[in-house]
Order: structure tokens, then C-alpha cells, then sequence
């Protein structure tokens, strides 16, 4: 099994430095070892996480073990499915999608921020790794056992085309209550995150779990957190600088995971 085409999917064929499709389409392969797969008109546009620091602090908050937990909970489900294809959407510098790698034959990593790829390519040898968008999936119809989204949004239609019947997705999302303290310092008043109502078309949800607990940070763990969290814009300057002096801060984690299976093709 090998990467496909995202323009008009077929496979690809490695040849020394880049891969080409049947068309002639032709990506790069990275002195890492990824593949970069954007299309060339989507090549300049920059993510919001692609940012060497962003990428450091991040990788300092995981490498931390803060969220170690839902690392070892999705990987208790995987393990159970024993999966020989896993794809980690929007794995970032994989810091998941590592730990995935222990469980399945074939692991394979894909994110829209080069740095965070560049940088998982370098440190994880035993993932393949892609820098590609989520919305076309570079795969052949259901070729993955597996395919796992930490927060990461994807098209559902595409996940429906990769995952063969049988097989899972898993999907983790922030529960009600997920760092509601940070939120406290940005917002007047909080909201609950409003219950995962998702659906997933061609797929039946078989499980779902919710994982809580309580974290202690530093500062700058704090700081990094913050950074990495949709409403990090929202703070104001005085908020990251308190933050970052606080010695200790409390905050609780709320994940909801959620299980996925692919029903047959009718
Ligand atoms: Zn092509």
C-alpha cells in the first residue's frame, strides 16, 4: 500500500525524490522522508500552528505527558482492532501517531503544517508521513483499517471513501467541561462546549467514552496549552503574561471518544 494521487487519485509511485501518478502529477519527497502532497496553489497558504515556537511549545506540553492519557485510551481501542493500516489525521509532529505505529503493521501520519511534519519525519522514522489536507485524503477507496482524528476536522465523505467496511474511525473532541479554567481567564462568562452531536455518514457509532481528569501545569506549560486551543485569540496580553508567572495551574481535561465502524457497501 502506497500514498495516492490527492488530485485525481491514483496511486503514486515512488521515483528516488518525488512521487508521480499515472497523470504526471508529481510531489516531493522531503530530505525527512515526507512526502508533501498540497497542491501547488495551497503550498504558501500558512496554518495557524506552523510556527517553529508554536511547534516547540506544543511539543513540550505533549512531551510532558499531560495528555498521555488519551494517547493510552485510543490506543487501548486500536490495539482491540488490530489494525494493519491506521492514518492519523492532523497528527501534528506525532506525538500520537507514534504510539500507533506500535500497534499497526502500516502507521501513516498527515497534516496540513510542515514544520510539525518536518519535525515528526525527523524524530519517527517508523511513521509515513505526509504534509496534505485533510479534505483529500491521498489514499485509494478502502484501503485503511483504521483512520484516527484527534480534534482534527475532515471531510466525511472521504473517510467513508478510505476506511474499508469493518473498519474504525476514532474521533476525540472536547467534552463539556474541557479546560474550563483556561477559558475563565478569556471569557466573562462560560459556556459549556455543547455536546458532540457529530454523525458520521456510512459509519455507525459503536462506542463512546468520556475521559476527565485533572492536570497541574507550570506557566509556560499553561502558556502552551493556551496556544494550542481555538480561542487562544481571544486572550488579551494581560492573560498570557499571567499565565505565564502562575506557578501552578489547575485545569481539568473532558475528552469525548467516540468509535466509528464503517458499515458494508450496499
Ligand atoms: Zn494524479
Amino acid at each position: 500500500m502506497s500514498w495516492s494521487c490527492p488530485l485525481c487519485h491514483a496511486p503514486l509511485t515512488r521515483q528516488q525524490n518525488s512521487y508521480t501518478c499515472p497523470q504526471g502529477h508529481q510531489f516531493d519527497v522531503a530530505k525527512e522522508g515526507y512526502v508533501n502532497l498540497l497542491p501547488v496553489q495551497h503550498k504558501r497558504s500558512r496554518d495557524p500552528g506552523d510556527s517553529p515556537e508554536m511547534m516547540q511549545a506544543r511539543r513540550a506540553f505533549l512531551d510532558a505527558g499531560h495528555y498521555q492519557p488519551l494517547r493510552d485510551a485510543v490506543c487501548d481501542i486500536l490495539r482491540r482492532a488490530a489494525p494493519q493500516a491506521v492514518l492519523d489525521i492532523g497528527c501534528g509532529e506525532g506525538y500520537y501517531t507514534h504510539a500507533f505505529a506500535d500497534i499497526a503493521a502500516q502507521t501513516w501520519g498527515l497534516d496540513v503544517a510542515k514544520v510539525a511534519v518536518r519535525y515528526g519525519a525527523r524524530r519517527y522514522p517508523q511513521v509515513q508521513f505526509c504534509v496534505a489536507s485533510s479534505q483529500r485524503l491521498p489514499f485509494e477507496a478502502n484501503t485503511l483499517d483504521a483512520v484516527i482524528r484527534i480534534y482534527a476536522p475532515c471531510n466525511p465523505q472521504e473517510l467513508a471513501r478510505v476506511v474499508r467496511p469493518g473498519g474504525l474511525v476514532i474521533t476525540a473532541t472536547p467534552g463539556p467541561r474541557h479546560l474550563m479554567e483556561l477559558k475563565g481567564l478569556i471569557y466573562d462568562e462560560i459556556h459549556l462546549h455543547e455536546p458532540n452531536r457529530e454523525q458520521l455518514p456510512g459509519f455507525t457509532r459503536v462506542s463512546q467514552q468520556a475521559l476527565a481528569y485533572p492536570m497541574q501545569l507550570t506557566g509556560k506549560e499553561a502558556v502552551a496549552l493556551l496556544q494550542m486551543t481555538p480561542f487562544a485569540w481571544r486572550a488579551k496580553p494581560e492573560v498570557w503574561e499571567r499565565l505565564e508567572q502562575q506557578k501552578v495551574f489547575s485545569c481539568q481535561t473532558d475528552f469525548l471518544i467516540q468509535v466509528w465502524q464503517r458499515e458494508a457497501d450496499s
